[in-house]
């Protein structure tokens, strides 16, 4: 007997424009359930006049002062009741993302959205201990920094992780004192769009935080143009990342971007190689592979690689696959039908470009609907085949057998990605030698991804420009003003005097 709880989905997805439901709009598009391919709410898309109603209430709640204005005791204290109010919540979220996403619900509710709590739970600590700094140079001039928000900021986030994603480039947002419109990825709205009330609920101001729905070219564009707009956040394709860039640069609007990977794991000889095999696992089958750090490129020594091989094909085969609201579930289906069609497209490159598919590369039995793709594994010829140069975003694992640790390295490297490498040893100085020359803003020795806000997280080359960690947010969300104080009369400077 299924005793899942379930909850409310509103018919309707609209708007979220200073604190309020907007009247949604003519233009709608499904909101799916990827496990049965069934409708579960229609989505209101924003048009450009409504996204500029959203950046409208934006602006008057950062022109007022209401949030900005809060002493850094009081904007704790709502960040800590968004945390308290969001765990109260925690078991119908983690079922709206499940719902929307296929992400297996004991995932969702163990990692992803116990997070939230604790993004909130950091920022409103950081806001307790932060105060700006000021300097006296020699005896001549006080000089300070003041730390002033941007405004109004743009928060576009995509679909594979929806409410972890946003909440924390909001908690970010809210702590440099901005306001801000968020526009999560069309396809999955639901938890976010609920996370709205809860914010309210919190003690948010009305239109300091705003949501507007709908496909990027129509809404997404409308938001990045819009001149209020002063800063993006954006996480998701590379592609899509170069388009809001170039939106953006015409009127100078800061960026941040965080996107995509294709992340080497290394496996060497030295490595503990049970761990390894379960990391490895995790790495590329957690959230059914829908992961931007997904350690998708398995690099593996030619002197375990036989062994490895064959104890990996036998762990994906057992992996088990299934409604992502069954708590047994380890991968559920792909987010929708046309990411799930691309995905299964890599299988039939893999054959074309003369790789070796190892398990998987086809829709799973047994289900009659739902974008099930099983865990699949391909052992590739070289480096430089379609498989290792793109980002699947599946459950796909590629892998490559080296010789030696400097030819890894390479192969790692020969990327136009940079955002995470794995690396399994148990010497140090391969370790140290690895870590100084990956091309990657993040190298995880001997452990599976683990993120951490007091240390910075982004990507070299095509995986972005930015980082999200305490200091890069602080850097992005906030600017500078220097105020020089004159403490001597200055010097003669005497126009018009004689
Ligand atoms: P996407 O780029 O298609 O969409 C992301 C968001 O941008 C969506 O909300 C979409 O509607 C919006 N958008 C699309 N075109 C736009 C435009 N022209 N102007 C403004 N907004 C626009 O990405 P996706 O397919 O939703 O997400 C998957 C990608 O995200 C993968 O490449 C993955 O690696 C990446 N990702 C990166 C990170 C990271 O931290 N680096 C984290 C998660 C996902």
């Amino acid at each position: 007997m299924n005793t899942i709880k379930s909850w409310p989905v509103p018919p309707v997805v609209s708007s979220y424009i200073d604190g309020k439901r907007a009247v949604p709009g003519a233009m709608r598009l499904p909101v799916i359930n990827p496990a049965t391919e069934q409708q579960v709410a229609e989505l209101a898309e924003a048009d450009a006049a409504e996204t500029t109603r959203a950046i409208e209430a934006a602006q008057r709640a950062h022109l007022d002062g209401r949030w900005s204005g809060l002493k850094a005791q009081a904007k704790r204290e709502v960040l800590q009741r968004i945390a308290r109010v969001t765990s109260e919540h925690l078991d119908e979220l983690a079922w709206l993302e499940t719902l929307n996403t296929g992400l297996p619900l004991r995932y969702a509710r163990q990692f992803q959205l116990p997070r939230i709590v604790r993004n909130f739970n950091f920022f409103a600590d950081y806001l307790s201990q932060h105060v700006e700094r000021a300097g006296m140079d020699d005896d001549a001039y006080l000089r300070f920094v003041l730390r002033d928000p941007l405004g109004v900021v743009a928060l576009i986030s995509p679909w594979n992780a929806p409410l972890a994603l946003a909440s924390t480039k909001i908690a970010a947002a809210l702590t440099f004192g901005n306001t801000c419109v968020v526009k999560t990825s069309e396809q999955t709205p639901l938890a976010v769009s609920r996370f709205m009330e809860l914010l309210s609920e919190a003690g948010v101001p009305d239109g300091v935080v705003n949501m507007v729905n709908g496909r990027g070219t129509v809404t997404g564009n409308a938001l990045v143009c819009h001149p209020a707009v002063r800063g993006i956040s954006f996480t998701g394709g590379t592609e899509t990342g170069r388009a809001i860039a170039s939106a953006a640069a015409p009127a100078l609007k800061r960026v941040d971007l965080e996107l995509g990977g294709k992340s080497a794991n290394i496996i060497t000889e030295s490595a503990d190689l049970d761990r390894a095999l379960d990391a490895a696992l995790a790495g590329i089958y957690l959230n059914n592979g829908q992961q931007c750090f997904a350690g998708s490129r398995i690099l593996l020594s030619r002197k375990i690689a036989d062994d490895f091989i064959e104890r990996f094909v036998t762990r994906a085969r057992r992996i088990r696959l299934g409604d992502p609201l069954d708590a047994a579930t380890e991968v559920g289906p792909l987010a929708f039908e046309s990411h799930y069609r691309r995905v299964l497209g890599f299988a039939e490159l893999a054959r074309e470009d003369g790789n070796t598919l190892l398990t998987g590369g086809r829709r799973a039995e047994g289900f009659e609907r739902g974008y099930y793709v099983e865990p699949t594994a391909v052992l590739a010829r070289t480096n430089s085949t379609r498989l290792c140069q793109q980002e699947i975003f599946g459950p796909f694992a590629t892998l490559l057998v080296y010789d030696e640790l400097d030819e890894a390295l390479a192969i790692a490297n020969d990327s136009a990605y940079g955002l995470v490498s794995y690396l399994w040893s148990e010497r140090l100085d391969d370790t140290m030698r690895a870590a100084r020359a990956l091309q990657t803003g993040v190298v995880l020795v001997n452990t599976n991804m683990t993120l951490d806000f007091r240390f910075p997280f982004g990507g070299y080359k095509d995986s972005g420009v930015g980082r999200e960690g305490i200091e890069g947010m602080r850097q992005f969300y906030s600017q500078d003003k220097v105020v020089t104080i004159g403490l001597r009369p200055p010097a003669p400077l005497p126009f018009g005097k004689s």
